[in-house]
């Protein structure tokens, strides 16, 4: 009856199966209810994980499925109880929608370790409807999983922000890698690893790119602003670095050997890492004993820190290397960002495709 008048059908861009492949698929947004607002999708960055979960390769994909997870655009509509938030206001979604809210970890402000916590897409939502992503032209989300976007940040800046940018500004805020002049390693230069480069020295810190080749040290000394550069495959520049820096924040989302990087460390440095590896990593013990060494992992951030983010880029003005592409160009974009073909996130003008129309 009355929910009936509320529904609302939107066309986003959908995997049917494992291959991937993304076309335009129409489906019904859940009902608004009064905590939710209904967002207009402007830009939407491609995120690595949206290539694994389309590809299922975690074994947990469901289809029809609408990626994306660095989702900004402008309010349209507001629930009954939604305070933070007024039609017309510019806003971003991450890469969670919903938790528990009682739990200690929603309660300590880190809903992103909550054991119920609600995937942007390719997952259900509180009324049982799935979640559908942000290469669509609207979705309806709870007022607490939506943040605002700073009003002199570019949009299309904001998008990767959003995953990729809060990946590597919370845990700089969590384990202290804030104080400038401390020296911090960055390994592996794509969408997360180029975010961490320029908010590590938004935050003043000294950094070192560390990577298998020196394919990007021009790009990384010259256009994104790294203090150095370190190719871990040249043995000698790799002992000439032992215990020199502070900190790396590790973003390889592959299998790789941890001792290199560790010898790299300060007594007391902190490895953290980023990147999901499904495989079991190698370390001696005495890498980590002798030098009080700490591995750690870090993963997203809360929603606190995700408005943080933005607030602190926008502030800083730290911008992000993007490609802009249209929805019509995603299948490819996806096929590049395989051979991690992209400097460095790949956004897409979702809003000029004019989806409902
Ligand atoms: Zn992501
Ligand atoms: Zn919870």
């Amino acid at each position: 009856m009355g929910s009936l008048e509320s529904e609302k059908t939107v066309t986003g861009y959908a995997a049917r199966d494992s291959s991937g492949h993304l076309s335009p698929y129409t489906y019904t947004l859940r009902n608004k209810g009064p905590e939710d607002v209904i967002v207009r999708v402007i830009y939407c960055g491609i995120c690595h994980s949206d290539l694994v979960q389309m590809h299922n390769e975690m074994g947990m994909s469901n289809y029809p499925m609408v990626p994306g997870h660095e989702v900004v655009g402008v309010v349209t509509e507001i629930g009954s109880e939604v305070k933070k938030f007024k039609v017309g206001e510019h806003v971003g979604v991450g890469c969670i929608v919903g938790s528990c809210r009682s739990c200690s970890n929603c309660n300590g402000s880190m809903e992103q370790y909550c054991s119920k916590r609600i995937w942007t897409y390719n997952d259900v939502n509180h009324d049982g409807t799935p979640t559908q992503g942000g290469f669509a032209s609207s979705m309806v989300v709870d007022q607490m999983f939506v943040v605002r976007i700073p009003e002199n940040l570019p949009l299309e800046q904001a998008a990767p922000l959003l995953c990729a940018g809060v990946t590597v500004y919370s845990p700089m805020k969590h384990f202290g890698m804030t104080e400038p002049g401390k020296k911090c390693g960055i390994l592996g230069l794509g969408g997360v690893g180029h975010m961490g480069v320029k908010i590590a020295k938004a935050f003043g810190l000294h950094v070192t790119v560390i990577s298998s080749s020196d394919k990007k040290k021009e790009e990384a000394l010259e256009v994104l602003g790294a203090d150095a550069y370190l190719v871990s495959k040249d043995a000698e520049k790799m002992q000439e670095a032992a215990e020199s820096l502070d900190y790396i924040m590790d973003t390889i989302p592959v299998a790789h050997p941890l001792e290199p990087y560790l010898a790299l460390l300060k007594t007391n440095g902190k490895l953290v890492m980023l990147g999901v590896v499904p495989e079991p990593l190698h370390f001696v013990t005495p890498l980590l004993i002798l030098g009080r060494r700490s591995i750690a992992g870090s993963f997203i951030g809360s929603m606190e820190e995700t408005q943080e983010t933005l607030d602190f880029c926008a502030e800083k003005k730290v911008s992000s290397m993007i490609e802009v592409v249209g929805l019509d160009y995603i299948n490819t974009a996806m096929e590049r960002l395989v051979k991690n073909d992209v400097r460095y996130r790949f956004v897409v003008d979702v809003a000029a495709s004019n989806l409902d129309k």
